[in-house]
């Protein structure tokens, strides 16, 4: 911060012949500080962040998508259209295709919303604190796009001992049909 106050002091010199303000302290207020997704760990650094507006959004995303994805939305309960499902399969962003969750961690949870014991790869899920509705909660996000995808809880199954209760508007199935068929 210091080298980048003095830069720019250089700079203001360079233009104005005498600085008299020299002594005073620079001080510069990033705009862009929410572009960056913030990671506890720095581990989803490698993971190429898709970035679109609202607008862009709208355009690719259905209603249900949009308001689950990018308003953090929540879908009643038993309605989403993967609670259900127990087919082999990936479970995919529906915002940017990342790879989230498959079969293999889904459970039976009962809460009337997909759930799992893990994802599919820690890399690929970013958690966030979340304190809306006075309740404290860790919110599961897609690392690549930032859409929301549901919260994870403590009150899983083994081995985990968690459940990512995740909105099907957020997914995008794609059953493994050859595995199916064996
Ligand atoms: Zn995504």
């Amino acid at each position: 911060m210091k080298y980048m106050a003095f830069a720019l002091l250089l700079l203001l010199g360079a233009v104005s012949t005498q600085a008299q303000d020299s002594g005073k302290k620079m001080t510069t207020t990033k705009n862009d500080s929410h572009s960056t997704l913030k990671s506890t760990t720095g581990k989803n650094m490698q993971i190429e962040k898709i970035k679109k507006s609202d607008q862009e959004w709208k355009n690719i995303l259905t209603p249900a998508q949009f308001r689950v994805l990018r308003e953090k939305g929540t879908e009643v309960a038993f309605t989403g259209k993967y609670y259900k499902t127990d087919k082999d399969g990936n479970y995919r962003c529906a915002g940017c295709g990342n790879l989230l969750f498959t079969s293999k961690e889904k459970f039976d949870s009962g809460c009337g919303w997909p759930s799992f014991f893990a994802p599919a790869d820690n890399e690929h899920v970013t958690i966030h604190k979340d304190y809306s509705h006075g309740m404290v909660r860790d919110e599961v996000v897609c690392a690549k796009c930032g859409g929301h995808l549901g919260h994870v809880f403590e009150d899983g199954p083994r081995p985990t001992g968690l459940r990512y209760c995740i909105n099907s508007a957020s997914l995008e199935f794609d059953a493994n049909d050859d595995k199916n068929k064996k």
